[in-house]
């Protein structure tokens, strides 16, 4: 296994972990709906890319077909 040489110093290890910060996300609003959505992901709030649903939401299925059990 190998074995570090010699101690990271406070300072050297505050160094590294100076780059390790989360970044915020920078959400766009979906052309579609208005939601906010992830920039180059399908809206999932209404299954809409580039301006045509590519996915169907599952609320807006219309199930009453398959009650009669
Ligand atoms: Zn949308």
């Amino acid at each position: 296994m190998a074995v570090p040489k010699s101690k990271i110093t406070r300072s050297k290890r505050g160094m590294r972990r100076a780059h390790q910060a989360l970044e915020a996300a920078n959400p766009a609003e979906c052309p579609n709906c208005g939601e906010l959505k992830r920039p180059h992901h399908v809206c999932p709030s209404c299954g809409h890319y580039a301006e045509r649903e590519v996915v169907a939401i599952a609320n807006e299925i219309d199930f009453d077909d398959e009650d009669a059990a």
